[in-house]
C-alpha cells in the first residue's frame, strides 16, 4: 500500500526527534507491505527567518496532498512570540483538525520516574484525553479596546460539541473502556452547560458505558489523586490544553508524551507534545519517544494499521527496559543519545514486525 507522509521538522529539537521518527517509518516500510514516501513541508521559526512566513503556502499544499503529517516542534527564542506557533494554529484551522488526542500512559518500567507516590499510581495510569481543538477561547474571536480592554469569546457550537463528543464515545467503545469522563465548568459557564447537555444526550446511545462529569477545577486535583480511575476523558479546548500538560508530567518526562491532531478521514497531524526545547537543541540528548509514539497514533488513526501501532508501543516498552535518554535516566540503565535511542527502538520494532 502506497502512503505519503509529509514531514515538518521545525525548530530546535524538532529535526532531531523527527529524524528518529523517520527511522521508525523506514523500518515499517522494510518489514510490512506499506510503501512510504516522504516529502518535507517546512514550517516554523527558521522558515520565518528565511521567508517571512511561518507556514509557506507550498508546505500547506504538500501537507494537504499527503496521507498524514509528522510534525516535530516549532518556536525559537530569538523571534517575536507567537510568530512560529501561529503555524500550528493555522494548520489546525485549515485542516479542521477538531480532535486532539493525547494518550497518558505510565509504562511499568517508568513508575520510578513519575512524580506521584505509589498509592496515587494505584493499578497504573492509562487514559486518553480527547480535547476539542478548534473552538472555545482559541477560536480567536476577540480584540482590544486601546490598552484598557481585552476580550476573547468562548465559542462552542452544537456541531462542534457533537462531533468531538461522538468521537470520544466511539473511541471509548472501540477501546473497550468501561467509562467515559467529561470535564467542563457547567456550574458557571454557558458553553459548558450546552456541552454537558450534548454529552448526556449522545450518551443515551451508549448505555453500556458508565458516564461521569467533573468540573475542571476539581478534575485538576483528581487527575493527581486518582489518575488510575480514568479511561477516556473528553473536554473543551482550554480545559483540554491545561489538563493534558498536567497529565503529561505524570508519565515521567515531557519527551515521552505523544499527540494527534485529527480529522477522521482527512489529513491529520501527529506530533510530540513538547516544544522545540532550545536549551537542549543540538546536544543529541532529546528523547525521541514522544515522536515515535505519535507514529503509533498515526498508524492507528490515519493509516488504519492498529497492529503496527501496537508493535511500535511494544518496541518502546522493551527498549525502556534496556536503556534511556538523559531526561528519564536512572542509575541502572545506560544512557543513550537521541539517535542511538532511535536505533534501539527501530531494532526492537524490526524484531516485532518479523514475528
Ligand atoms: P512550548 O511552549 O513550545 O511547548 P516550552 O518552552 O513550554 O515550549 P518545551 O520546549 O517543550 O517547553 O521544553 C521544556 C523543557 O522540557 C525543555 O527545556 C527541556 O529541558 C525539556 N524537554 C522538552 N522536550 C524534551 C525531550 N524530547 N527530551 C528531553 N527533554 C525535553
Amino acid at each position: 500500500m502506497k502512503i505519503k507522509i509529509a514531514l515538518t521538522k521545525g525548530d530546535g529539537i524538532g529535526p532531531e526527534v523527527v529524524n528518529e521518527g523517520i527511522k521508525i517509518l523506514k523500518t515499517i516500510c522494510d518489514y510490512t507491505d506499506l510503501d512510504i514516501q516522504f516529502e518535507e513541508a517546512p514550517a516554523g521559526g527558521n522558515v520565518w527567518k528565511e521567508t517571512g512566513e511561518s507556514l509557506p503556502k507550498k508546505s500547506v499544499e504538500i501537507i494537504k496532498n499527503s496521507d498524514a503529517l509528522l510534525f516535530g516542534a516549532i518556536g525559537l527564542p530569538d523571534i517575536p512570540q507567537g510568530v512560529a506557533e501561529s503555524a500550528i494554529l493555522r494548520l489546525r484551522q485549515e485542516l479542521d483538525l477538531y480532535i486532539n488526542l493525547r494518550p497518558i500512559k505510565l509504562y511499568d518500567s517508568m513508575k520510578e520516574q513519575s512524580p506521584l507516590k505509589e498509592e496515587y499510581i494505584g493499578k497504573g495510569i492509562d487514559f486518553t484525553i480527547i480535547r476539542e481543538n478548534t473552538e472555545g477561547l482559541y477560536a480567536n474571536i476577540g480584540g482590544f479596546l486601546k490598552d484598557d480592554v481585552a476580550i476573547n469569546s468562548m465559542v462552542y457550537t452544537k456541531k462542534g460539541c457533537e462531533r468531538i463528543i461522538r468521537y470520544a464515545y466511539e473511541f471509548a467503545k472501540l477501546h473497550k473502556h468501561s467509562k467515559i469522563t467529561s470535564v467542563d465548568k457547567a456550574n458557571v459557564i454557558k458553553p459548558s452547560q450546552m456541552w454537558r447537555n450534548i454529552f448526556q444526550t449522545i450518551g443515551n446511545d451508549y448505555p453500556n458505558l458508565e458516564q461521569e462529569n467533573y468540573y475542571i477545577d476539581a478534575f485538576c486535583q483528581w487527575i493527581i489523586r486518582k489518575p488510575y480511575a480514568f479511561e477516556t476523558v473528553v473536554t473543551g479546548n482550554l480545559f483540554g490544553d491545561i489538563i493534558s500538560d498536567e497529565a503529561a508530567f505524570l508519565v515521567g518526562s515531557l519527551g515521552m508524551a505523544s499527540s494527534g491532531n485529527i480529522h477522521p478521514g482527512k489529513v491529520s497531524m501527529y506530533e510530540p507534545i513538547h516544544g522545540s526545547a532550545p536549551d537542549i537543541a543540538g546536544k543529541g540528548i532529546a528523547n525521541p519517544i514522544g515522536t515515535i509514539l505519535s507514529i503509533k497514533l498515526m498508524m492507528e488513526e490515519s493509516i488504519k494499521q492498529p497492529d503496527i501501532g501496537k508493535k511500535i508501543e511494544k518496541a518502546v516498552e522493551i527498549s525502556l527496559n534496556e536503556a534511556r535518554t538523559k531526561d528519564i535516566s536512572n542509575n541502572k540503565l545506560k544512557i543513550l543519545s537521541t539517535s542511538h535511542m532511535g536505533d534501539l527502538i527501530a531494532e526492537k520494532l524490526k524484531q516485532e514486525l518479523k514475528l
